[in-house]
């Protein structure tokens, strides 16, 4: 069971500091929402747990099983089981999916672990069927001319392929109509287990409704202010963020 750690987390990006001493912990298991105005710093926090380099960690401790992720280079994250689904992935013209896919689950795996390809293929054809994509995906460029439901559901397919112990999905819900919506939600739930832990950031409760948090925390200007369960979630939806905001003296 995974047990990850973000303490006192500050994170600059050109000069600028953004997030400014966020502390969260997740365990295998758990399903923690991040929610929270735009710009408030969601997606740093995604990629600077996945070592971008534009994203500058001036101080805090992330853990993964007692590892220190920080001192990590962004592949080595992966390798240690930290996945991130992007809230815009990128196109990579020239390399088909499957094959990014087989390098990306052989670097997880380790060196003398590979997955025959055979194996890799077999199960690659499972994940898509379960997930409803088409198996010509498999052959077609990473993410060119991917509508933006299937780059979505695509992210959730490595997920599903990589098995990671904990997994970043931001914003995995912008742009989706309600069917790709329940498609990528039902992947993630496939996936859910005690092996897993998820940090689920959105903007909009309606992601929720079919992935069921059990923490839902409130970001503002590079921390977290509020944490809660799914009510807190149902209450940010009817009533925004101004009441918090009020509530908490917080101007923006
Ligand atoms: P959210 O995901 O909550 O909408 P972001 O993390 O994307 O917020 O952005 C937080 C702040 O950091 C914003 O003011 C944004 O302009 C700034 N920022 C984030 N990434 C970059 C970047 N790569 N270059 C410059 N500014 C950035
Ligand atoms: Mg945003
Ligand atoms: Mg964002």
């Amino acid at each position: 069971k995974p047990v990850f750690k973000i303490e006192d987390l500050h994170v600059s990006v050109e000069g600028k500091e953004i997030l400014k001493g966020l502390n969260l912990q997740i365990n295998g298991g758990e399903i923690h929402a991040v929610m929270g105005p735009n710009g408030t710093g969601k997606s740093t926090l995604a990629s600077a747990l996945m070592g971008h380099p534009h994203y500058e960690v001036t101080a805090g401790r992330v853990e993964l099983d007692g590892e220190d992720i920080l001192e990590m280079a962004t592949d080595e994250r992966a390798r240690a089981g930290l996945f991130l689904a992007m809230q815009y992935p990128s196109e990579v013209p020239g390399v088909s999916n499957a094959n990014f896919m087989r390098q990306a689950l052989n670097a997880r795996l380790g060196e003398g672990n590979e997955l025959p390809v055979l194996k890799f293929h077999r199960t690659l054809q499972e994940k898509m069927k379960k997930l409803n994509i088409d198996p010509v995906f498999a052959e077609r460029y990473l993410n060119e001319g991917f509508s933006g439901g299937e780059k979505k559901r695509n992210e959730i397919l490595q997920m599903s392929m990589l098995e990671p112990r904990i997994a970043i999905l931001d914003e995995i819900d912008s742009g989706l109509d309600i069917d790709a919506l329940k498609i990528v939600a039902n992947g993630v739930n496939e996936v859910k287990s005690d092996k897993i832990g998820f940090l689920v950031i959105t903007h909009y409760q309606r992601l929720l409704n079919y992935i069921v948090p059990d923490y839902v925390h409130v970001m503002m200007q590079g921390r977290i202010v509020k944490s809660g369960d799914a009510k807190l979630a149902e209450e940010l939806e009817a009533k925004g963020y101004d009441w918090l905001k009020a509530e908490l003296g917080i101007e923006e």
